[in-house]
């Protein structure tokens, strides 16, 4: 604030924000502990960690007052979707239920007092997904909860082999929800679908209403649409204030994310900003020699906690081979790439290998964007098929 010379007194209205300059994620790995408050108890933190869904794993101090207050943004959604705090829900995220090679029983957890089915994503193949189905619909959950190309996944199963599962809701966050997927889901279910989207940074918060329309949520935090060309498409960077966390506080923070904005009335009644779509989210799907799919957000669970990693970007160049290709910072050390291989070894199977490669930066894509997972593989196979003419296995939603 001193070197921009901005004194308190001159923040009378929220656009007095704009005095402030953009902050990005290479000015908060570069701060270290230096962008952490000094003013809060460090035993009242915890740490937040972001697999980057733009490439760069992050670490985050959360204060335990902004923890427990996002649970309160996260049942408003709920709330919207009609599921209440007694209801049963089925996870399809990233939690460890089981180890990477387990198969059978072992896949799902069950916690009675949360009213939790927790099903193992990381072991999700066409295979798995009847499985879960029986499951699902035997313990009566009332919605799904889960990343988008999981749910999609397990949609597309149940619509394929003709099993019958009906649920409330449906609610998905962490990748781009496409038309087609949210469709898929929609028919699978019977169930209407709400997508949120957040980021571990906690700035931003925009949810959809029961009329599938993108809201951006005003008391979570102060959020800029900012246009990103010169000429009125809509398209916008997200730039936001985050408005709970004081153990570090980020102040016109740029997620890295594209949304188009709207300025037509949602149908809802609800007065906040209206969002068309998400972008920025676009990722390959990982497939196994058994089957097994992984998505982006499932995928990035290899680099929480990794530290020091300026990039990232996951590549599939065999059936049964991934190359995490990598850019460490300045304190990048042997310690980092141990606790990579640890982080490796506790999620991907035995059937999948990975080799870690330094490099001076990962390739963007035109849009300047790091694609966070790149099949070979899925690439070649969708060339293949629409040169043969055939339809892909996931021709009922491309994700
Ligand atoms: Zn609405």
């Amino acid at each position: 604030m001193d070197d921009h010379g901005i004194r308190i007194r001159d923040i009378k209205a929220l656009d007095d924000i704009k005095l402030f300059p953009v902050l990005t994620k290479k000015d908060v790995l570069q701060a270290g502990d230096s962008i952490i408050s000094s003013r809060y108890p460090r035993w009242m933190t915890r740490m937040g960690y972001t697999g980057g869904t733009t490439g760069t794993p992050m670490q985050l101090r959360r204060d335990l007052f902004s923890i427990a207050n996002e649970h309160a943004f996260v049942r408003r959604q709920w709330d919207w979707a009609g599921i209440g705090l007694r209801d049963k829900c089925a996870y399809l995220t990233g939690r460890l239920v089981a180890k990477p090679d387990d198969k059978g029983s072992s896949l799902y957890a069950y916690d009675p007092i949360m009213k939790e089915l927790i099903l193992s994503t990381y072991h999700l193949s066409p295979e798995t997904a009847k499985d879960y189905a029986s499951v699902i619909k035997s313990y009566g959950a009332k919605a799904i909860v889960g990343y988008p190309s999981a749910v999609c996944l397990l949609a597309r199963t149940c619509l394929l082999s003709g099993i019958d599962i009906k649920i409330k809701s449906t609610l998905t966050s962490s990748e781009t929800l496409s038309k087609g997927m949210r469709d898929t889901v929609a028919k699978a279910f019977d169930c209407t679908v709400y997508d949120f989207y957040g980021s571990a940074e906690r700035v931003c918060y925009i949810q959809t209403c029961e009329r599938g329309r993108y809201h951006v949520i005003p008391e979570y935090g102060l959020t800029e649409l900012v246009p990103v060309d010169t000429w009125d498409n809509g398209k916008c960077k997200v730039v936001s204030t985050g408005f709970w966390n004081m153990a570090m506080p980020l102040i016109r923070y740029d997620t890295g994310d594209l949304v188009t904005r709207s300025d037509e009335p949602c149908p809802c009644g609800r007065s906040f900003q209206v969002v068309k779509s998400i972008e920025g989210r676009q990722a390959d799907i990982v497939r196994t020699p058994s089957g097994r799919e992984f998505g982006a957000a499932i995928l990035t669970h290899l680099l929480y906690g990794a530290g020091n990693i300026l990039e990232s970007q996951i590549i599939q160049d065999a059936l049964d081979h991934l190359t995490i290709k990598y850019v460490p910072s300045s304190e990048f050390s042997q310690k980092d790439v141990k606790a990579f291989e640890g982080l490796i070894l506790q999620h991907l199977p035995g059937e999948l290998k990975a080799d870690l490669k330094q490099v001076k930066a990962v390739e963007r894509t035109q849009s300047g964007k790091i694609r966070p997972v790149v099949s070979v593989i899925d690439r070649q196979n969708r060339i293949n098929m629409s040169q043969a003419n055939l339809s892909p296995a996931n021709a009922i939603a491309e994700p």
